[in-house]
């Protein structure tokens, strides 16, 4: 789908997500030609430099995060040239009027702002005072949103002095992989799987994104946050809201944000008997958490595995368990839907039996796998054995293919004016508003995280979370 006419303001363009995620999507989606000519990119920092110094700047970032289309001399020209820059220190009162100045009326002004959420309350409104952005305008937002609900509302009502909700687009960005949206399209586009789903036919839900790699430089920033906050209340609730949230009556914002509302909404305490939290250890004390971090006695976690309930009518009795981690033995994230047993099994009890169960992955390869048991093959008696029917969707629709990063889709999304993908300020809120608990039973606590190996597949009371319910993760590959 083409793109309207854009002026995009670019606050903190020569920081690092700008010149390692945002500018080279941009330049992706100019080179497949969804970027209008004329539109426009205006980088906004405190750094001393004019146009020629960021382009230059910017250069070298495609050079090493876009190699393939900057090799073509003619289209990274073009593309810079597109590109501007102004000096502006967003609390001082200096090169506002600027700004204003240059923004064009009649097309698109997007406002993304790349910086620390300690600006966003001035730089919204600064734009508004200074007029350089309309009721139309858009402002986009990083994570993370707040560190908790107080601070969540903080955060909305400083962008609110500037700019009304359907203006606001918080990022997300697991909201822009594909199979994240393929989730919506799978289970509301076929009639083959909304029949089943739910709690008479699902015996539980897993949600594992699991990293291999550690905190590494970011331990100082990473410990005052944490596993709950870094992963769990943003990224794996909005996948338990996708796979949990009632059909919507149309795929409009507004109505697939109700939705999804509703879900938070209705998740019960999490008590602490279905929680663990782990932190990893590295060996000879060297590359272990308490190392990375630079805080012998850290009590951040850098795993949770927990046990969450839905208490409405659709999945009363299927818990859902959610896991995260860092320095696991593999980097994966997948959703897998486990079904329940037939209800009379007339066949010779099978080991090992798993079951039916969709796997939707994320990644690595995103597709969705289904297993299914059928007869082993031969004359051997009537055995049974499980086997998975697997979509790729690199290999399913080849010819299709534009392999876009979440980036980009949610950038385009942005000047389109489409908000689905983008969380909405009471949905941040509910979020906060269900972690919080969590979050502050744990910290009056004096307990430590439980350790686990670098390289392992977490804390042991981790796996005892399922096995004691007669259920097992699945592993991490
Ligand atoms: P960064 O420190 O690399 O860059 C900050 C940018 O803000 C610089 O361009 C700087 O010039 C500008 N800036 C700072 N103070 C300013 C002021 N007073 N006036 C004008 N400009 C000012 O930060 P980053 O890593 O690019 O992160 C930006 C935001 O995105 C943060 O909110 C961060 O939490 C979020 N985020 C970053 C990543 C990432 O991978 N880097 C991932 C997710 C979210």
């Amino acid at each position: 789908i083409p793109a309207p006419d854009f002026d995009l303001v670019l606050f903190g363009a020569t920081g690092d997500l700008a010149q390692r995620k945002i500018l080279p999507g941009l330049f992706h989606r100019f080179a497949v030609g969804q970027m209008p000519p004329a539109a426009r990119i205006i980088g906004v920092a405190r750094s001393k430099m004019d146009a020629t110094g960021f382009r230059a700047q910017l250069e070298k970032s495609l050079a090493a995060f876009a190699p393939q289309i900057a090799e073509d001399r003619a289209l990274l020209e073009r593309f810079l040239a597109s590109v501007d820059y102004l000096r502006v220190d967003v609390m001082g009162e200096d090169g506002w009027k600027d700004l204003a100045r240059n923004l064009r009326p009649n097309v698109v002004r997007a406002f993304y702002l790349s910086v620390s959420p300690s600006l966003f309350g001035v730089i919204a409104s600064k734009l508004s005072s200074f007029e350089a952005s309309t009721a139309e305008s858009r402002i986009v937002v990083e994570k993370p949103f707040g560190h908790d609900l107080q601070s969540a509302r903080a955060l909305n009502a400083d962008l609110r002095q500037g700019f009304k909700e359907r203006q606001i687009y918080r990022i997300d960005h697991y909201l822009g992989k594909e199979t994240v949206q393929n989730l919506m399209a799978l289970r509301f586009a076929n009639a083959l799987w909304e029949p089943l789903w739910n709690a008479t036919h699902i015996d539980h839900v897993q949600i594992t994104v699991a990293e291999s790699l550690g905190v590494e430089g970011r331990g100082e920033y990473y410990d005052k946050s944490g596993a709950m906050r870094d992963m769990v209340q943003n990224h794996l609730m909005q996948l338990l809201c996708l796979t949990a949230m009632e059909p919507p009556s149309k795929f409009d914002p507004n109505a697939v944000r109700d939705e999804k509302v509703k879900v938070i909404e209705a998740l019960e305490p999490v008590g602490p008997g279905d929680i663990v939290r782990g932190q990893y250890r590295g060996q000879n004390r060297q590359g272990g958490y308490h190392e990375q971090a630079g805080d012998p006695n850290s009590r951040t976690e850098s795993f949770v595995a927990m046990k969450v309930g839905i208490g409405n009518w659709r999945w009363a009795g299927t818990p859902f368990y959610l896991r995260t981690g860092k320095k696991l033995r593999g980097r994966a994230s997948e959703i897998a839907v486990v079904f329940r047993d037939p209800p009379h099994m007339i066949f010779p009890k099978m080991e090992h039996r798993r079951g039916n169960a969709m796997i939707i992955r994320l990644q690595p390869d995103e597709g969705i796998t289904l297993r299914n048991t059928i007869k082993e093959p031969g004359p051997g008696g009537f055995r049974l054995a499980e086997v998975n029917l697997d979509m790729t969707f690199a290999d399913a629709l080849k010819e299709k293919a534009d392999p876009q990063d979440a980036y980009e889709r949610l950038i385009m999304d942005v000047i389109r004016g489409d908000q689905t993908l983008f969380m909405r300020g009471d949905e941040v809120e509910a979020a906060w508003a269900w972690a919080d608990p969590i979050i502050e039973a744990w910290e009056a606590s004096n307990q430590m995280p439980e350790p686990y190996d670098a390289g392992s597949s977490g804390p042991e009371d981790a796996l005892m979370l399922l096995h004691k319910e007669g259920r097992r993760w699945r592993e991490i590959a």
